[in-house]
């Protein structure tokens, strides 16, 4: 009889989660070597656990980047980059106008509170961007598809005016995805990221990824950062820069203080789904853009839609940004202004049937918000009219259903504006299929009232 001493053959093809809070050593010098940063290592999963790692391996590749720190939500890591960038001197932040409401709570009130200034600037207009530049400035923050009206920045141009005032440019890159657009080939120092969205795809697990994309050196101008390239008892009386090289001092120190300290990170188990999610990044946002295309395209005819805001849709130069960033794709995010009175908003809102009414984008389910309710529902008077939202916006998300029957049910819910669906030139170009599942949903809606 043959003893079964070898380990069995064959090894898993996804690999194992790390579900450990914290890890052992070796000798209590190993300990010393990797807790003092002289030695690298996993201490305690707040800072670091190989799914995360792994994770952010794939993002910082995808990113074509440096280096990445997970958090534990897409709002943290806005968070550790700002409190990196301006946490010890009271900095002042340029942000586009056209922002995820997050963000704009997270600059105009918690941070705010913390000494940190903001001036909002048109993503479309640089010369707001350069006056609003102050001796106070170190970040310029936009989005590479601004969620939730689709429109592009003029990056560019912007990264320019961000750099040679000193500040460092951040690109909130969640809509875009590394696989439509890399903002580090087009002037952006840092990426941040919701996972939580496309990277996850699955409308699953918050997270989120600051992504440093090696473009940003301080020791270019040492005195401007002093707390990256100056000696601290923090970091065993060294600097940042010493103990993590000048492309990766300011994620060094996103990483062994700010996460350390606040404890944002995320767990061995979201990082896994989120590269799960990763396995079929590129073949979920492809179908969504398409589907996004397809269905503004057709709006755009529709006789109850007053506006689409898609990028193919918003003039020569949106087109002309979209050719010259090389963008692979428009994303799956569009919004529509409807005519009609709000009580019919609310209507079509509530007519939707396959497009559920959720606060998310990203999913493989089809998503309808009303911003000016929901993500966009505490902006001032004065940020909404910038924003470019109104209360007749309507923001999809695109997921991976047939386009026939997202546009069936789009056609039985816009019918609730008087008349709409009965104009033969908002049906012509439809397919067959979705014209006959349009009235019959529309005849079954009207059954039921
Ligand atoms: C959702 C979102 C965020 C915030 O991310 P969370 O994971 O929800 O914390 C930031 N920016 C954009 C563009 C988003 O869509």
């Amino acid at each position: 009889m043959t003893e079964h001493v070898n380990a069995p053959l064959g090894t898993p093809i996804v690999a194992p989660i790390h579900h450990s809070a914290a890890y052992a050593f070796a000798s209590l010098a190993d300990a010393r070597a990797v807790f003092a940063q002289r030695a690298s290592g996993y201490t305690y999963a707040r800072t670091g656990n190989p799914n995360v790692t792994a994770l952010e391996s794939a993002v910082t590749k995808l990113e074509r980047a440096e280096c990445a720190v997970a958090t534990s939500s897409g709002q943290a890591a806005v968070t550790l980059a700002l409190l990196a960038l301006t946490g010890p001197v009271n900095g002042h932040v340029v942000a586009s106008s056209h922002l995820y409401g997050g963000t704009v709570d997270l600059l105009t009130d918690t941070l705010a509170e913390t000494g940190l200034t903001v001036t909002f600037a048109d993503p479309r207009r640089p010369e707001e961007w350069e006056a609003a530049v102050t001796s106070q400035t170190r970040v310029f923050f936009l989005e590479s598809i601004a969620n939730p009206l689709a429109d592009l920045p003029e990056l560019e141009t912007i990264a320019d005016i961000a750099h040679r005032n000193g500040a460092v440019v951040i690109v909130d890159n969640t809509v875009a995805t590394p696989h439509l657009f890399t903002p580090g080939e087009h002037g952006a120092d840092l990426v941040v990221h919701s996972a939580t969205k496309y990277l996850s795809g699955h409308g699953g697990p918050l997270g989120g990824l600051l992504v440093d994309t090696g473009n940003f050196d301080p020791t270019e101008d040492p005195q401007r950062w002093p707390w990256l390239t100056t000696s601290h008892p923090r970091w065993g009386d060294r600097s940042p820069v010493e103990v993590y090289g000048a492309k990766r001092a300011l994620l060094g120190v996103a990483r062994c203080k700010y996460l350390n300290d606040l404890g944002p990170c995320m767990s061995a188990i979201t990082a896994h789904e989120i590269l799960q999610g990763i396995s079929t990044l590129g073949v979920r946002v492809e179908r969504q853009s398409a589907t996004a295309a397809s269905l503004a395209a057709t709006l755009n005819r529709h006789p109850a839609v007053a506006r689409v805001h898609h990028p193919h849709f918003g003039g020569a130069r949106q087109e002309e940004l979209y050719e010259q960033g090389g963008y692979r794709g428009a994303g799956g995010v569009f919004s529509i202004d409807l005519n009609g009175v709000p009580e019919q908003v609310e209507h079509v809102v509530d007519s939707l049937r396959l497009i559920k009414l959720a606060a998310n984008i990203g999913d493989v389910r089809t998503l309808v918000a009303h911003p000016a309710s929901m993500t966009h529902c505490r902006l001032t008077p004065e940020q909404f009219r910038a924003s470019g939202i109104t209360g007749q916006t309507l923001r999809f998300t695109v997921g991976l259903e047939d386009v026939a029957d997202l546009t069936a049910d789009l056609f039985q819910a816009l019918s609730v504006i008087a008349d709409a669906t009965e104009s033969p030139a908002a049906w012509e170009h439809l397919p067959h299929t979705a014209r006959a599942t349009a009235h019959q949903q529309k005849d079954s809606f009207h059954d039921h009232h």
